[in-house]
């Protein structure tokens, strides 16, 4: 019964469109990867799908600290961060992760976890207990969605960007304990949430910001410290989310808040109590990794990345503007990720399909990740892209609109 109900599902979302399939990467995450899949030769792929933004993954200087640290600390961490896993390279990130958002919360302490999801999750079900409200966007990501659902305290969400709405909800709001929840950069469409409006409501209703920078980590504002120093936010009521696994290169995440937020995590926050703590190696690499990202290279990295964005943007409006049969449109994207919205599903997998059949390799989006009727090719860039291969993807999808708009007529 279960395997045929099963089936069942699975025969349903293969006619929508929106069966998923893994492919196996034979080679370190790059824009130039070696690819298989269904059991095919590999082939050479030019990517534009990792949230590795700075080119770090396979940085030499990276992978010689992981191995470092794994001759310093050994290959597992053997338990969970309360038992005996915690270990000086995990305390010592967390001290450099402190110290790295303390320009924009106050005294902040900073807590390692081994992914975004496990701290999302940690983060609301830890603080929204029955006296909180939740509010989020519509657009936040699956973790804070998940962790909202998980949480005691009820939730609200506002439309995408929509902070009247949100005002409306805090002014009717009767607990006492208030959690605006936000991406900073979002992490579907590419755009930014506007904190500085979101700060300034959470201040004038009592309420705490958290703000889940992702795809800001690393990339934006000054040294990469992220969207509150982009924004040059500064407030006790913030409480961080970064990533580690997107441009810093390795893994994990942390949360960095005023330390009695901390101190109640540790204590409280069962995805951060009851899981064995990350290898050591791991942390000791991402110090590594801080000291790049807010060094010369790191500069030189976003300056590059910067460029390429400009470059996609400029490219894709034009050709966009050329095919207006086919309705796609692009996101008010600043950021490296920048979506086409193309709309239906068996359309977008047939996009992916001709850019697959030219060696490029641009993951097709579709619901329940976004919202129906918005499905879509995202395409992320790098650091570690040429101009060419930005050009190359260009001429790729040139190639695919003057197809399908040729198939339309
Ligand atoms: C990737 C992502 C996460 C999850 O982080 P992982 O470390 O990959 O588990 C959380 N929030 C956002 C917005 C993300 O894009």
């Amino acid at each position: 019964m279960l395997i045929e109900h099963l089936n069942r599902q699975l025969r349903e979302r293969e006619a929508q469109a929106l069966k998923r399939q893994r492919r196996v990467a034979e080679s370190p995450c790059a824009p130039h990867q070696r690819v298989s899949r269904d059991g095919q030769p590999a082939r050479e792929m030019l990517a534009f799908c990792s949230n590795d933004y700075l080119g770090l993954a396979h940085h030499p200087a990276l992978i010689q600290a992981l191995a470092d640290g794994a001759q310093r600390f050994g290959a597992g961490s053997g338990a969970s961060h309360l038992i005996n896993g915690h270990s000086r390279a995990h305390a010592a990130l967390e001290d450099d992760l402190a110290h790295w958002l303390a320009p924009c919360i106050p005294e902040a302490q900073a807590l390692y976890f081994c992914t975004g999801y496990m701290a999302n999750l940690a983060l609301l079900t830890a603080l929204g207990d029955a006296h909180a409200t939740i509010f989020a966007d519509k657009l936040n990501h699956a973790s804070l969605i998940d962790g909202a659902l998980l949480a005691k305290a009820p939730l609200q969400r506002y439309p995408h960007r929509n902070l009247a709405t949100l005002e409306s909800q805090l002014t009717r709001c009767t607990t006492p304990i208030k959690l605006i929840v936000t991406d900073a950069v979002f992490s579907m469409d590419g755009d930014l949430a506007d904190l500085p409006a979101l700060l300034a409501l959470a201040e004038r209703f009592d309420a705490w910001l958290i703000v889940d920078d992702a795809h800001g980590f690393g990339v934006l504002g000054a040294q990469g410290r992220g969207s509150l120093s982009h924004f040059e936010l500064k407030s006790e009521r913030l409480i961080y989310m970064g990533t580690l696994g997107k441009a810093a290169g390795v893994g994990g995440a942390f949360v960095a808040a005023h330390p009695t937020i901390i101190d109640w995590l540790v204590q409280a926050a069962r995805p951060y109590i009851y899981t064995t703590a990350a290898p050591p190696a791991v942390a000791h690499a991402l110090r590594e990794s801080l000291r790049l990202m807010a060094g010369a290279e790191g500069d030189r990295r976003r300056a590059h990345l910067q460029q390429l964005i400009g470059q996609l943007r400029t490219q894709l409006t034009a050709l966009l503007a050329a095919h207006p049969a086919l309705g796609w449109r692009l996101v008010d994207s600043s950021t490296a990720i920048q979506p086409i919205i193309v709309g239906d599903n068996a359309v977008t997998l047939a996009l992916a399909a001709a850019l697959d059949a030219q060696g490029l390799w641009v993951p097709a989006i579709r619901p329940p990740t976004v919202p129906a009727g918005t499905a879509r090719l995202r395409i992320t860039l790098s650091a570690a892209h040429s101009s060419d291969d930005v050009q190359r993807l260009v001429d790729g999808l040139a190639r695919a609109a003057g197809d399908l708009t040729g198939a339309l007529a």
